[in-house]
């Protein structure tokens, strides 16, 4: 199945069971309330419902992320989490205003019809100030300074109070959800959105268990940068097979000591697995925990999630491969053009490699030899050039793949980008709108799952959405207005 039509089945899939709750509610034929207190439901019924998927989205499924790429499904959780958050802070407030039946001020009697207790609204008001307070702290944790895992921690335990807050009040205070069906379906809808948060928290560290890896390896690859070697460690019971997975896939790295606590990291694989069970990532010192990562000693225990993603080569696909890395953005495609040479695919690869410096050039040797052997064309740029470098000048902008991809190879070759945020943008830019490269040929790897970049791929995501915004906007009205 394309890619594209795959993308159409998730938002599809995605519409119809945040719609769920909302049918059920209208199938049970009660008589209809005014307008606002309908409006009031429908937000309500919708936007708890998309919570609970939020847990899902964010629940590390390999299937997903290999269909779709990890980076579209968080980007796609935050949009969504935007849009609920718009739903369901909305939803208490409509009843503070006039209708031809409530009694204003806020009349929780007038959305029951019955007297909400104590209780169901304390628990409603707690889901409501923890959900701003969420979105809130995702949304600024760079500029407030918030450690990524106090972050990440604090969103996890917040997001499970909010399930279990809203729980309470959705099927003790709600119109609709006292029904035993539809409390039924939420009952099961929030234990399978806690299922998805312990399997990443619980289940997946205590399968990791089993299969434990070892540090082989520790070298200076680069300016800041560092190869680590692992293997699986056969003393400490791992069976010794192959892990599975693709060329470019990445992985969660979680140290021994960690095992249930939340520092684990994602990283691309640059090993291929025809490498055989030893894998290979390259870290860049980013922050606290990636600047010790030169001094993990030899032997350490190390835990792998994965593998993820979905930067990864087409089978039989032998029309030519252009990579384009910039700084440790390499990583994956290291894995990718290993794979080719490995496995000794007929096809053209260029690379275009952007760096500042000479001293933060990854991968120097291994690709200057396979430039020799003639299996691959490279192009090395650097921004701020000794006065004696013989190669690019300059960064991956428009002018340099003007003068390194031939036009002859524009019209056929698969474009594979990973870098900073700012490279990716500007390459998928000129790809897409000055090369007029179809958008199934151009493949980017983001190491942050920002909305930034409007005009690529996160601009097509922003559209796609639109759609089930659309229809789910559209759903409530026609609720209300029954
Ligand atoms: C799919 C993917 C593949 C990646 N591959 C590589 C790679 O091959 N080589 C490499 O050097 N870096 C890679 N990264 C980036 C790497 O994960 C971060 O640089 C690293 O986690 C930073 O951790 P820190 O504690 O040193 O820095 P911090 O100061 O804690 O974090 C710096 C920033 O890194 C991001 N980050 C931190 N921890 C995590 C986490 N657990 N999950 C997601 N993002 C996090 C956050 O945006 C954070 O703001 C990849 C990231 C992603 C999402």
């Amino acid at each position: 199945m394309s890619e594209t039509r795959l993308a159409w089945l998730l938002l599809g899939g995605y519409g119809l069971l945040a719609l769920v709750p909302l049918i059920l509610a209208a199938a049970q034929g009660l008589p209809p309330r005014p307008f606002l207190e309908d409006l009031a439901s429908g937000l309500a019924l919708v936007g708890f419902a998309m919570l609970l998927l939020e847990f899902l989205l964010s629940g590390r499924f390999k299937g997903l992320s290999a269909a779709v790429g990890m980076d579209r499904v968080m980007q796609f959780h935050q949009i969504m989490a935007w849009l609920l958050v718009l739903f369901l802070v909305l939803h208490p407030f409509l009843y503070y205003l006039p209708t031809e039946s409530a009694t204003a001020p806020y009349d929780p009697t007038a959305e029951s019809g019955g007297e909400i207790g104590l209780l169901p609204s304390l628990t409603g008001w707690a889901a409501w100030f923890l959900l701003l307070l969420l979105v809130f702290t995702a949304a600024v944790r760079d500029d407030l300074g918030i450690r990524y895992e106090t972050w990440r921690a604090s969103h996890g335990v917040g997001a499970l109070l909010i399930a279990l807050f809203g729980l309470h009040h959705t099927v003790e205070a709600g119109h609709y959800s006292g029904d035993p069906l539809l409390a039924g379906v939420w009952v099961v809808a929030v234990a399978i959105a806690i299922g998805a948060l312990l399997n990443v928290h619980l289940l997946i560290p205590l399968r990791q268990r089993r299969r434990p890896y070892r540090v082989h390896a520790v070298r200076h690859a680069a300016e800041r940068t560092w190869i680590l070697t692992l293997e699986p460690d056969t003393a400490a019971g791992h069976p010794g097979d192959l892990f599975p997975y693709r060329a470019g896939q990445f992985v969660w790295l979680r140290f021994e000591r960690a095992l249930f606590r939340i520092t684990e990291h994602p990283f691309s694989l640059s090993s291929t697995p025809a490498d055989g069970p030893q894998l290979e990532v390259t870290i860049k010192e980013a922050g606290d925990f990636t600047n010790g990562v030169g001094d993990i000693p030899q032997g350490s225990r190390v835990y792998l999630d994965g593998p993820y993603g979905n930067f990864t080569l087409q089978q039989g696909d032998v029309r030519p491969l252009v990579l384009i890395g910039g700084g440790v953005g390499m990583a994956p495609l290291m894995g990718l053009l290993r794979d080719v040479i490995r496995r000794g695919v007929n096809r053209r690869v260029r690379v275009i490699q952007g760096n500042r410096v000479a001293e933060q050039i990854l991968y120097r040797e291994e690709l200057a030899q396979l430039a020799r052997d003639g299996r691959v064309s490279v192009h090395q740029a650097l921004s701020e050039p000794p006065a004696d470098w013989d190669g690019e000048r300059g960064v991956p902008d428009e002018a340099l793949l003007n003068h390194c991809v031939p036009e002859s190879e524009r019209g056929n070759a698969v474009f594979y980008v990973c870098g900073p945020p700012a490279m990716i943008d500007s390459v998928e830019h000129t790809l897409l709108h000055r090369f007029r490269v179809p958008p199934e040929r151009v493949i980017c790897e983001r190491f942050r799952y920002t909305l930034d970049n409007r005009r690529g791929s996160t601009g097509r995501l922003l559209r796609a959405c639109l759609g089930t915004v659309a229809v789910l906007v559209l759903a409530i009205l026609l609720f209300a207005l029954r």
